[in-house]
């Protein structure tokens, strides 16, 4: 059995740590946050991701903590319906639910599963060097940890890629997004349905449930320069502002929303890497394969590849760097392939020009269900 070093704790590298833990080898976790960040944001993890949660037998301990999301639904700033997707036939073919999620709870689900020295919090990674079979990681700390193999599941910003390739950059996406959860009771929402609402100029807004009566929302807008100082400052009143032709529930949830409670975040994600592996050093989730959050699936493709390098790994127990290859082989085309996606998706979406808008809505109503369906089963039939 081999013993694994894992840089960064997010659920990329918690659900790693479950997979090789299951198989006997032994891992540590370092991250670099003081402590596990309890985010105040969701999650919707698709039936693929909820397939590979029970692959490494996390299922039923995620689950019972979001609730199944099963209709999908498509609006106009007015309300009016322009796709409605009902996922059960796809999801019951799967055998598992789309899930919405709080965040923090599935963190605090991963976290509480692994032995309790696994992580290593308040250690961050700077450089890793390697002599024979062996890698070693050197900490801001001045200490150092060795092991016969590394695992970068440190982020989009991952230092670990910047090692390996440092000529990948994150790219910014054109817009910027807003999120928060909220308490939600009151507003009676279907149980069960998200909804994203495609506006004119650039505006965008999303909600799903994440179980215990909260609602998870995000609300986009186009910024053609990142770290824009005016979206910086905004709170929800002048998201209201931003929403005010939105039809309910769309007003409602930004006056449900108090201001500690909004995260702001600008979009991007990674060009795809023609590598994931060198040697016995791996990328894995948004280091290797950020995505644009247009698919909900960055989550979900973490989780993914903790599964596959779980099979990988069992198929060349004693080749550490063969499994890892084949983990890249396995894991480049579906991952490019979301990641394509969902930025031509997030550029639909965010059209500004109201012409094209309309145009696009219309479109968006005549397209037949089945072809919406066809578009989902590839993401959860492969893996
Ligand atoms: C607006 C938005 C909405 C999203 N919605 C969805 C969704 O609905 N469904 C979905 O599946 N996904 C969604 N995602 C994507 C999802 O959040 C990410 O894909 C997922 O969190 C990636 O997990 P990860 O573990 O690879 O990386 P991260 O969650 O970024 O974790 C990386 C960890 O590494 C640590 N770290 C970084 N550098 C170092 C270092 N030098 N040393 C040690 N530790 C370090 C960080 O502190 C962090 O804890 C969304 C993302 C955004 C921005």
């Amino acid at each position: 059995m081999a013993h694994f070093l894992i840089i960064g704790a997010g659920i990329g590298g918690l659900t790693t740590a479950h997979a090789l833990l299951q198989q006997s080898h032994t891992v540590q976790v370092f991250e670099a946050a003081p402590q596990i960040r309890e985010v105040g944001a969701g999650l919707v993890l698709g039936a693929n991701a909820m397939r590979a949660l029970n692959e490494l037998g996390l299922h039923a301990a995620v689950h019972a903590h979001g609730t199944p999301v099963r209709l999908l639904n498509l609006l106009d700033q007015r309300g009016r319906v322009l796709q409605r997707a009902d996922t059960t036939p796809l999801t019951r073919a799967v055998g598992f639910d789309n899930l919405g999620i709080h965040r923090a709870r599935l963190q605090q689900v991963l976290l509480q599963h692994l032995p309790a020295s696994t992580v290593q919090t308040g250690t961050s990674f700077e450089r890793l060097t390697t002599e024979g079979t062996t890698v070693t990681a050197h900490f801001a700390d001045g200490s150092t940890a060795s092991a016969d193999a590394l695992i970068g599941a440190d982020g989009i910003h991952s230092r670990v890629r910047k090692q390996l390739w440092p000529k990948s950059e994150p790219r910014y996406a054109g817009y910027t997004c807003w999120r928060a959860i909220v308490d939600a009771r009151q507003l009676n929402l279907p149980a069960g349905e998200s909804a994203e609402v495609w506006g004119d100029a650039g505006r965008r807004f999303g909600y799903v449930p994440v179980g215990n009566g909260q609602v998870y929302w995000f609300a986009c807008l186009n910024s053609p320069q990142p770290r824009n100082p005016q979206f910086q400052a905004y709170l929800p009143a002048d998201l209201q502002r931003e929403f005010q032709a939105f039809a309910q529930p769309v007003p409602q949830l930004l006056a449900l929303t108090e201001d500690h409670q909004l995260l702001w975040n600008d979009i991007q994600d990674l060009p795809p890497l023609a590598h994931f592996a060198q040697g016995r050093v791996l990328l894995l989730g948004d280091a290797a394969h950020a995505t644009t959050p247009n698919m909900g699936q960055g989550a979900g493709m973490a989780v993914e590849d903790a599964a596959v390098l779980a099979h990988c790994l069992r198929a060349a127990p004693t080749d550490i760097a063969a499994a890892f290859r084949a983990f890249e082989q396995q894991r480049r085309a579906r991952t490019a392939r979301i990641v394509r996606t969902s930025w031509q998706l997030g550029r639909v979406g965010q059209l500004e020009n109201p012409v094209l808008a309309k145009l696009r809505n219309a479109l968006m109503q005549l397209l037949p269900a089945a072809v919406s369906r066809r578009q989902m089963a590839w993401l959860y039939e492969e893996l």
